[in-house]
């Protein structure tokens, strides 16, 4: 796999002090190789192991990081450049409502699913989104965007038999129904005016294959409904064929923005790779679950470091650089090592962790930490604020001897500190546990645990 391969070439320079012609030479040939394992297209390989070479040729000898950080450090850059680093737009709103957000893709890359996905995270974020059926091509088409409508809490235009299933609010269609999707897409727009949906999603048709009857179905659509948005859904799986398929909807629809879809697979993102370098046009969403909240702003850092498989660790790593005061880190660890290790030094440590950033992105950025996504979202940063008001209610003595913290003391704390009783007590309990695996630790291996021998 491409993790396999680059580990390989980042296991030859990790043993190395100096990055030598013969040495990125090879490294490049692996990262070449690997990209194209993971089905990303050659003409995207050939330019973005060539501008790899370049940078790691040139300038840059860091102080900061060892041969083996650099050099990752560069692939990760380029990668987020390609993958759209900073491009991050919102959806494009249109002054007189309703917003139109038109979806196409192939058959199966999850149109109808993301039409669900869509309509509930515009809700959520106060919108009045209506879903529209303009996928009149398969039997069931229909009925599956009701369902997932239904789902949804979202309304959906469709025409089948004249009446709409709405999630709770009736949308009757106006005149006649129609087996035309882009009559139906044209109508559907008059029915979001007039109910006032500020958004519409429609839903289109796909193929297998490309072919030039669904492509001006789709640019008939487009045409009658002049979209704020054409997303372009394609599967992440889909491997070298994302690229044909994403020039041939380029051409085709001139989309305005790409949704990769099935990230939950284990497609490594190739695909990502290609689709937005061939057609730089932005990434904007993936999905990753059959489930309505599998669904998320693209990232391409987190897409990079994907690709890369180290989580965000490099990101960690230079924000650890530039932030941890390392002298301050010693101390603590000698302290650690003689016992010494007071509540004063817990607070001193809190505090340079804090400058990394929420703890919540900061534990993100482990790698393996990105399945207990819902643990971090539950994480509170104000569980933290409680922590620091209780040792800054605590006098030097106690801080650096807790075990004279009794009873008396512990109420008057929690009174300082604006906490309960109970709170100080967990806390000191937390302490006590911490210190010990601390110290653990510290008898133990030096290296972190989780740092993939960066650290
Ligand atoms: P459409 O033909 O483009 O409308 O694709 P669908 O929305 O019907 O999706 C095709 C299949 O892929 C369905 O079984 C979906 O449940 C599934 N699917 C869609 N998006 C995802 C995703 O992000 N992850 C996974 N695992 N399945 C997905
Ligand atoms: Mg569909």
């Amino acid at each position: 796999s491409l993790t396999d391969r680059l580990s390989n070439a980042f296991k030859n320079l990790r043993s190395k002090g100096k990055l030598t012609n013969a040495d990125i030479d090879g490294t490049i040939r692996e990262i070449r190789r690997a990209l194209l394992d993971a089905d990303v297209a050659l003409e995207v390989v050939r330019s973005f192991t060539a501008r790899i070479r370049e940078r790691a040729l040139g300038e840059e000898v860091s102080e900061a990081l060892n041969p083996a950080q650099q050099v990752v450090k560069i692939v990760n850059d380029e990668l987020t450049e390609i993958l759209g680093a900073g491009v991050d737009r919102p959806l494009n709103f249109a002054k007189n409502p309703p917003t139109v957000i038109m979806l196409a893709g192939l058959q199966g890359a999850g149109k109808t699913t993301l039409a669900g996905k869509l309509g509930h995270w515009l809700k959520e974020a106060g919108h009045t989104p209506m879903l529209v059926a303009a996928d009149l091509q398969r039997p069931n088409a229909v009925t599956q965007l009701q369902v997932v409508g239904e789902r949804a809490g979202v309304p959906v235009y469709a025409p089948e038999k004249g009446v709409q299933s709405d999630g709770g609010d009736q949308v009757a269609l106006p005149g006649e129904t129609s087996g035309d999707p882009v009559a139906v897409a044209r109508q559907s727009i008059e029915v979001a005016r007039q109910k006032l949906y500020d958004t519409v999603i429609i839903d289109t048709a796909g193929r297998l294959g490309v072919d030039e009857t669904l492509m001006q179905q789709a640019r008939d659509i487009r045409d009658a409904v002049n979209p704020q948005e054409i997303l372009f859904v394609i599967d992440a799986m889909i491997g070298q064929d994302a690229v044909r398929t994403a020039q041939a909807f380029d051409e085709g629809v001139d989309f305005t923005g790409v949704v990769l879809s099935k990230l939950d697979g284990d497609a490594r993102g190739g695909a990502a790779l290609s689709v937005a370098s061939v057609t730089g046009k932005p990434i904007m969403f993936s999905s990753t679950g059959e489930g309505l909240e599998d669904f998320e702003v693209f990232h391409p850092d987190r897409m990079a470091s994907r690709i890369l498989d180290m989580g965000d660790i490099l990101t960690l790593i230079e924000q650890a650089q530039k932030q941890f005061d390392e002298e301050q880190a010693r101390e603590a660890a000698a302290k650690l090592a003689e016992g010494e290790f007071g509540l004063d030094d817990f607070l001193d440590q809190l505090q340079q962790v804090r400058k990394l950033g929420p703890m919540k992105n900061l534990l993100g950025m482990i790698p393996g930490m990105a399945q207990h996504r819902k643990e971090l979202e539950m994480f509170d940063e104000r569980e933290v604020d409680r922590t620091e008001a209780i040792i800054r209610s605590m006098t030097p003595a106690e801080r650096r001897n807790p075990k004279i913290i009794d009873g008396s003391r512990r109420a008057r704390i929690a009174y300082g500190s604006g906490t309960t009783v109970s709170a100080v007590n967990a806390l000191l309990q937390r302490f006590e546990q911490a210190a010990k695996m601390m110290k653990r630790l510290s008898n133990g291996s030096r290296s972190m645990p989780g740092m993939g021998g960066f650290g």
